[in-house]
């Protein structure tokens, strides 16, 4: 419940005002809990970033990029596929059978793939990946799934696959990318959608969270504490062939490693170039950003409503 609670910002050396805009997670102390909502939404901004890096440096001939997602039944009304137990047989089938259709189908010279397992509100696990690889479907993964000699082959569900060529242009509207190998606005977004772990209500993404100006909607806390313990030391994201070797900083960088701000004068004093980072209560801070009408976080993409709502 604290996890979120500061941020770190510049301040000015030379009279301490805070300067807005500047908040940001990384050097700050956040709990990694799987189950956090502040944390969730900190790992898809990592991720996000990371697979836009992916997109530039993965190029070949004929390859595009993919979202494929395989789902588990389950009874979301029996308590044992809901338990500790049940949550984590699925957890394990979800990763075999990721691996097998790599290693019997996906993996082919110079593709890649990244894998997250999640669970949903109600219990309902699966697998998504994010595949670089010649054009697929899911007829030819559930093929390869049903010929295999898979033992818990009665318990995959299905697979979902679809291509990552369009990116998001607003209000239902979405631009075909012009790359063959798909949108990085696209994948990007789809990095930050499969990274969450556990879902949560669309507060989470919204840094009135962050400022107590509204609520976030979590999953069942008891469910997300079974799920604590049924991943407990089980690797839930997973980077396979061309991007093993592309490093994901999941503790993030150092706090405004990339900030140059020489040149920027203080709004409280007018000194010029004073400043230094320091961590603040996030609660304040952020409400003190959008009364100036900006977003408290340097990745925020907050915006001010229009006065009639
Ligand atoms: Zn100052
Ligand atoms: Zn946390």
């Amino acid at each position: 419940m604290r996890c979120g609670s500061h941020v770190m910002v510049r301040s000015c050396g030379a009279c301490g005002s805070v300067r807005g805009g500047t908040g940001t997670y990384e050097g700050t102390h956040t709990c990694k809990t799987r189950g956090c909502p502040t944390c969730a939404w900190v790992r898809a901004k990592r991720v996000s970033e990371w697979m836009g890096k992916a997109f530039d440096k993965l190029d070949h001939r004929g390859h595009r990029w993919h979202m494929v997602v395989m789902t588990f039944p389950y009874d979301p009304d029996d308590p044992e596929d809901l338990s500790v137990e049940g949550l984590r047989s699925r957890v394990q089938l979800a990763a075999r059978s990721v691996k097998y259709l790599w290693q019997h189908e996906l993996k082919v010279p110079k593709a890649g793939c990244y894998r997250t397992i999640e669970v949903s509100v109600r219990g309902h696990v699966h697998a998504n990946l994010l595949y670089f690889g010649p054009p697929t479907n899911s007829y030819v993964l559930e093929s390869v799934m049903q010929t295999s000699a898979h033992e818990d082959l009665d318990r995959i569900g299905s697979i979902h696959v679809q291509d990552v060529a369009y990116a998001p242009a607003g209000k239902g509207r979405r631009n075909h990318a012009t790359d063959p190998r798909g949108s990085r606005e696209g994948l990007e977004r789809a990095a930050k959608y499969i990274s969450k772990g556990v879902c949560h209500g669309g507060g989470n993404s919204d840094e009135e969270y962050l400022s107590n100006q509204c609520f976030v909607r979590t999953t069942d806390p008891e469910l997300v504490a079974r799920w604590e313990v049924a991943t407990y030391r089980t690797q839930l994201t997973q980077k396979m062939g061309a991007l093993r070797g592309l490093k994901l900083d999941e503790d993030g960088k150092k706090p405004h490693e990339d900030v140059d701000d020489s040149d920027v004068a203080c709004g409280g004093c007018g000194v010029v170039g004073e400043w230094g980072s320091k961590v603040t209560r996030a609660e304040e801070y952020v409400f003190d950003c959008h009364t100036l009408g900006i977003p408290a976080l340097v990745t925020g993409n907050w915006k001010e409503r229009p006065p009639d709502g």
